[in-house]
């Protein structure tokens, strides 16, 4: 339930009605705007004769039910948008756009070092590499594992730029949470629920990316789950979904961002490197994204791609990722956010 406080409600008041929500046995879910306190009663439905009650405390101006399944990243428990610290001066959810390029894998000190300077040099935010990667084939190369992540730390050290990585499983979070700001969720974990709880319990920003086949609202109460752990630093990224077409990797449904935006305060990304499957098409789909509003963008570069060990063909060489960088400021400029 939601618990809209009057536009003059009292200090007292506020904390008076806060003091017996809690008392109800709900967690409190608090939204400061700029004119009034919402607060979000998050827990048991059975309950919420006792919260419309509420109606009749005073400074309480209405009680009204969370229409949608997902309470905490709905927009209805907190309208403005969530502002995310990626550390080191990076922000995401505001005017500013986030851009986080660098290799599908982290393959070699060499490689990682170059693809930080080069995707620093044309103004990226943060540097991705997978140390632990996720693939179709047991055969093909799994990620240089721990070592990659001793890779990721010496580029952050040395480009003063932050970094993000996928965990893959409870067991790595960890030793990933030691050398990365940014712990992503891939699209193959996406309703890992055990996976979402445990990352819902540590401090680090989480990076959800959209499963090859979940609904929206699915995604949101993946979202959900790591919310309802207590970190409300969640960052989601659009990344393709799976359908009939065969001419791109995967579906980019670019739809989903004025959709997400419009259920949920949460920022929202883009991946339209997975989302094609291919370099060419990673521009124009990058473009469209910020055009559509999304609060940025995740893409894949690598110094070589033909000899990169997975997606090559999707990987744009640095001078490639630094010509987007230049057509993406003058989209963003056009709709008032900056790089
Ligand atoms: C990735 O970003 O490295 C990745 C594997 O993407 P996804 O989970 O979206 O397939
Ligand atoms: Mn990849």
């Amino acid at each position: 339930m939601i618990i809209s406080m009057k536009k003059g409600a009292t200090a007292e008041q506020i904390e008076h009605v806060k003091e017996i929500i809690e008392s109800f046995g709900y967690r409190v879910h608090e939204s400061r705007g700029t004119e009034r306190v919402i607060f979000g009663a998050i827990g048991d439905e059975r309950g919420k004769e006792k919260l419309t009650c509420l109606e009749a405390q005073p400074g309480v101006e209405k009680v009204i039910p969370i229409l949608t399944p997902y309470k905490l990243a709905s927009r209805e428990t907190k309208p403005e948008p969530t502002k995310i610290d990626l550390g080191m001066g990076v922000t995401v959810g505001n005017k500013q756009l986030l851009i986080i390029a660098g290799p599908c894998a982290v393959e070699s000190r060499e490689q990682i070092l170059d693809v930080a300077q080069a995707i620093k040099e044309s103004g990226a935010h943060m540097l991705r590499g997978g140390a632990f990667k996720p693939r179709t084939s047991p055969y093909s190369f799994q990620g240089l594992q721990n070592d990659g992540l001793v890779l990721l730390g010496m580029a952050k050290e040395q480009y003063g730029i932050p970094v993000i990585t996928e965990v893959m499983d409870i067991a790595s979070i960890e030793i990933i949470s030691d050398y990365v700001d940014c712990l992503q969720v891939g699209a193959r974990n996406i309703q890992n629920f055990q996976l979402l709880k445990e990352v819902g319990k540590t401090k680090k920003p989480v990076l959800l990316k959209r499963g090859l086949s979940t609904t929206i609202e699915e995604f949101l109460m993946s979202a959900e789950y790591v919310l309802s752990g207590g970190n409300s630093q969640v960052i989601l990224c659009e990344r393709g979904i799976r359908t009939f077409e065969t001419a791109t990797r995967n579906t980019l449904d670019l739809s989903a961002v004025p959709v997400l935006k419009e259920k949920t305060h949460l920022p929202v990304i883009v991946d339209p490197s997975h989302g094609t499957g291919h370099a060419r098409y990673v521009e124009p789909m990058a473009y469209a994204a910020i055009a559509a509003g999304a609060d940025g963008l995740m893409i894949e570069v690598h110094p070589k791609p033909e000899e990169a060990l997975s997606d090559g063909p999707q990987s744009l060489r640095p001078a490639e990722f630094r010509k987007m960088m230049e057509g993406l400021k003058r989209i963003a400029s056009a709709i008032g956010r900056e790089i």
